[in-house]
């Protein structure tokens, strides 16, 4: 991201943290890979969206998504006088994570680098900054190793991410049993309570909250609220959610640059988040799981013809999880 792009963004953050009076606004620094962009620009963007938010009383929380191979103790030593938190992308056991994150070509894969770091992480010096690990899933990989290759570095938190897919283009291993990602996380769910949940997985506590009606999705993929956040582009393109390239290229783009417009100004224009229930199709304005479920990812309803008026495509994958988590719940 140019240092242009950066000072508009800088910009623009303290512009609608103003607007808007927020005690706080959380940025969070992906890719790709987003230690490419070294450690100069790192600090440099950190600091220049703080400053531009002090003069608005805004508090700024950093977070950086990274796949853990350019983490090192001089990186991670200037992550903590920034105070940026860290999450880093596991995907399990050695196999299953280099099953997908391998070199170019059929290069090695990067298990044993992301593991390293992963101990450097975890030193007591850093562990203020562990912010959790980010693992997608693979109905390939078995799920019990998987969480207990994930919990072997006690991070804070995990995530679990579906692939993204359509009903046009649906997940790897689809078709070939009724629910096999849902199948997948209720495996995972149970270890994880049977371990005494040894870390936060947000979206088994939002499924819980969301069942019980006692409070909201701190996951995008559920619930009936809109995703609070855009994405900025390196070119300073703004984009709904990334989710939206799995629909088409460009799908993700609102046709507003942080040159062009403020936040504001973008959700007034075609293709912004809809709120609430309403925005659905039939079958998921009548589903008994609609509080919970909200439909799933916009993205993940794509296709057959009828845009995004479908039911996710792991329809079948969420509400075999929700029925999971509440049987479990009341035993
Ligand atoms: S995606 Fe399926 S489970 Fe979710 S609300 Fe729609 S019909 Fe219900």
């Amino acid at each position: 991201m140019p240092a242009p792009v950066r000072r508009q963004l800088a910009l623009r953050i303290a512009e609608h943290a103003r607007r808007h009076r927020l005690e706080r606004v959380r940025v969070l620094l992906h890719g790709g890979e987003p230690l490419l962009a070294g450690p100069r620009v790192i600090a440099d963007f950190t600091t220049m969206v703080r400053r531009a938010a002090s003069g608005a009383g805004t508090a700024v929380d950093f977070a950086l998504q990274t796949n853990g191979v350019l983490l090192s103790e001089a990186l991670l030593d200037l992550l903590l006088d920034l105070n940026v938190q860290v999450g880093v992308s596991l995907d399990g056991y050695a196999e299953a994570h280099d099953r997908h994150r391998r070199g170019p070509g059929a290069g090695r894969g990067s298990h044993a680098r992301v593991t390293a770091a992963l101990a450097l992480l975890s030193r007591a010096r850093y562990r203020p900054l562990f912010g959790g690990l980010l693992c997608t899933i693979d109905p390939a990989n078995d799920p019990v190793r998987t969480f207990d290759a994930l919990a072997t570095h006690h991070p804070p938190a995990a995530d679990f991410l579906l692939p993204h897919a359509t009903w046009d283009h649906p997940p790897a291993g689809w078709g070939n049993s009724e629910a096999p990602y849902g199948a997948w996380l209720c495996a995972v769910h149970d270890r994880w309570r049977a371990t005494g949940q040894p870390m936060r997985i947000r979206l088994f506590e939002s499924i819980d909250l969301l069942s019980r009606g006692t409070g909201g999705s701190s996951s995008e993929v559920l619930g009936t609220m809109p995703t609070a956040a855009v994405a900025i582009e390196t070119d300073g393109a703004v984009s709904w959610t990334e989710s939206l390239n799995a629909v088409a290229d460009g799908a993700a783009h609102t046709g507003g640059t942080v040159f062009s417009h403020s936040f504001d100004a973008l959700l007034a224009l075609d293709g912004a988040p809809e709120d609430g229930v309403g925005s659905l199709c039939r079958l998921c304005r009548e589903c008994p799981l609609v509080r919970v479920c909200g439909g799933g990812l916009r993205a993940h309803r794509f296709g057959r013809g009828c845009g995004f008026a479908n039911p996710s495509v792991y329809c079948r994958d969420i509400s075999t999880l929700i029925r999971h988590i509440a049987l479990r719940a009341d035993q």
